[in-house]
């Protein structure tokens, strides 16, 4: 196990002022930050992002959505990093994520559901290595 994990505030969550609070939120649960950048991804940078949800109906509103404004992405590292950071940010779609998860209190809809969280230690990864140089990665 790893014990590190991606995640991205997206662009809905850092236009409407969320990113200080999710940021302090991730902090206090315990992640160590590891990497960290703010990013206006291409529509293209965001189609590959999401290339293996390329043959689902929302693909297309999800890259429009995710090259809508600046991002940020960033590496975290705490035990048994990729599962627990699932768990802080809840279920995709917010209306049916736990009471005090992330989603829950920052996201509006199963589209723009305001945070990243990878599913695998493989995709954590490949997904750390998307945004980030070795070098940016303490
Ligand atoms: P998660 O981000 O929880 O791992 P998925 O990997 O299934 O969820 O989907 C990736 C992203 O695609 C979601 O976070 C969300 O932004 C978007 N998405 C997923 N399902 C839908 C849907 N039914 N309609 C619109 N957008 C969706
Ligand atoms: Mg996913």
């Amino acid at each position: 196990m790893s014990n590190r994990t991606f995640t991205m505030i997206k662009p809905d969550a850092f236009r409407n002022g969320h990113s200080g609070a999710i940021l302090d939120r991730i902090i206090k649960e315990g992640y160590a930050i590891r990497a960290l950048k703010l990013i206006h991804l291409s529509a293209e940078k965001a189609g590959q992002f999401y290339a293996v949800h390329k043959a689902r109906p929302f693909y297309g509103e999800l890259v429009a959505f995710m090259s809508s404004g600046p991002i940020i992405a960033a590496i975290l590292e705490k035990e048994n990093a990729v599962e627990s950071f699932r768990k802080l940010i809840g279920a995709t779609d917010p209306a049916k994520a736990e009471e005090g998860t992330i989603r829950k209190m920052f996201a509006a809809s199963v589209g723009e559901n305001a945070v990243h969280g990878s599913d695998s230690d493989e995709n954590a990864k490949i997904e750390g290595d998307f945004f980030f140089s070795g070098l940016e990665q303490c």
